[in-house]
């Protein structure tokens, strides 16, 4: 299978090429030429095969050819080693579940799966350094996910000072062995963190001595593994009955645009919703026609705070940039803390269901569209007790720490601090 990018510059790439490389150098995003329909067989027998049976099904065809079908299907079974399971909340409403992983949100699928390609497909005589920056969770999914990957080691950066407690126990988890993964607190915000990843990577020297390659959320290595779960929630479903809504709550856009790449594969789904908070610049194009990137606002779902969506791009290439034709199959809708907050309440009251911000505005969005005997499926991207400073006082009670949570939680805390330059990096680089 071969790779373009959205912009249409450069040759065509092999997966591996751009598995490694992230960003396209004509600053566009890595897409598959072709996505591949599944037979109308396969697709009846779902119910019938387990999620790993399908992570191999949905991804062999983008690996073939560079990887070996014995180890690739080894690798997946590694790779999405917790279950994803689909919950009925109400008569006809379901959760995904996605944040039963290490670190307890969804980006732990595509991160893991994401690691372990990278290790089997790199042929470097040396070991690959992932360097990220992080302002919370993308960072912890990345360094769990290369936790004890071969051939691999991880730096990540993050503000020090400027992440919670929980986070931060999340993050330096493995600062304390003698592993392959190391988070550093930088003297300094955010984007200075983001600032010296740039300066890292534009260093040619010590970018090829370090064999520097990012975990960017663009990668195609992350977005790909995102099919998988779309056909597991509809396989959990059993036989397909009428019309099926799927609600995906949306910041960066690499979840929805994974979802609309499995049903371009045949997954049968009626339509897709793209729920968001305050940060509304796609449902606003659905809506009007214009897209107006601006900076984000802050909400209590923090991880979808994206004023500028990069998987935008990736959306508007599998619709060859027709509104009308995107219109058909995604409905957008945005949802304000305290309808967030009222729906956790509620839902828990009424039926007994927790769910953290992210997860609640899948839910309301769904809810907002769904009509008659339509079933539907919100995406429940992180676990409540990730959240448990909002949660909580929404609820007015404790909510129980999950074991991985526990664990990182209760390990003695390694913080290793450096200031914010290039040389303070390149030290850490260079051994
Ligand atoms: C990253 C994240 C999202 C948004 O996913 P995108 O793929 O960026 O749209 C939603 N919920 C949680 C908990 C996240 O961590």
């Amino acid at each position: 299978m071969r790779f373009v990018t959205t912009r249409g510059g450069g040759r065509p790439l092999t997966f591996t090429e751009a598995l490694l490389e992230g960003l396209a150098p004509d600053g566009g995003l890595y897409v598959p030429e072709t996505i591949e329909p599944w037979t109308a067989d396969e697709i009846a027998r779902l119910p019938n095969r387990t999620l790993t049976e399908i992570g191999y099904r949905a991804l062999r065809p983008y690996t073939k050819g560079e990887l070996d079908a014995t180890l690739f299907e080894a690798l997946v079974v590694d790779a999405l080693n917790f279950p994803v399971p689909l919950i009925e909340v109400e008569p006809g409403i379901f959760s995904l579940e996605l944040f039963h992983g290490p670190t307890l949100a969804f980006k732990d699928v595509g991160a893991r799966m994401m690691a372990r390609l990278m290790a089997s497909l790199d042929r470097g005589d040396r070991d690959l350094t992932v360097l990220a920056a992080t302002s919370g969770d993308t960072g912890s999914a990345v360094a769990h996910a290369f936790h004890g990957v071969p051939h691999t080691r991880v730096i990540v950066l993050y503000p020090d000072g400027r992440v919670s407690p929980t986070q931060e126990a999340q993050l330096t988890m493995f600062n304390g062995e003698s592993g392959n993964v190391r988070a550093y607190a930088v003297a300094g915000s955010f984007d200075d963190c983001h600032r010296l990843t740039r300066e890292a990577f534009g260093d040619d020297a010590l970018s090829s001595a370090a064999r520097l390659t990012s975990a960017n959320s663009v990668n195609v290595g992350r977005l790909l593994p995102q099919m998988v779960y779309y056909f597991h929630a509809v396989a959990q479903l059993g036989a397909p009955a009428g019309e099926l809504l799927i609600c995906t709550p949306s910041g960066n856009f690499g979840n929805l645009t994974a979802g609309l790449m499995a049903r371009r594969a045949g997954l049968p789904v009626s339509r897709f919703v793209a729920a968001t908070n305050a940060n509304d610049v796609v449902p606003e194009y659905l809506e009007r026609g214009v897209f107006t990137p601006r900076a984000s606002v802050a909400t209590i779902a923090n991880a979808m705070d994206v004023g500028h969506p990069s998987n935008f791009e990736r959306m508007l290439w599998l619709y060859g940039n027709d509104l009308q034709a995107m219109r058909r199959d995604i409905v957008g809708n945005r949802h304000g803390d305290a309808a967030v907050k009222a729906t956790i309440r509620r839902v828990f009251d009424e039926c007994g269901y927790l769910m953290d911000p992210h997860s609640a505005i899948a839910y309301l969005g769904l809810k907002q569209t769904l009509t008659g005997r339509q079933r539907g499926i919100f995406l429940s991207t992180a676990h409540p007790a990730k959240f448990r400073e909002i949660v909580e006082p929404v609820i007015g009670t404790t909510i129980e720490t999950p074991a991985p949570l526990a664990e990182a939680l209760a390990r003695p805390r390694h913080i290793l601090r450096i200031p914010a330059t290039l040389d303070a990096l390149a030290v850490l680089l260079h051994v």
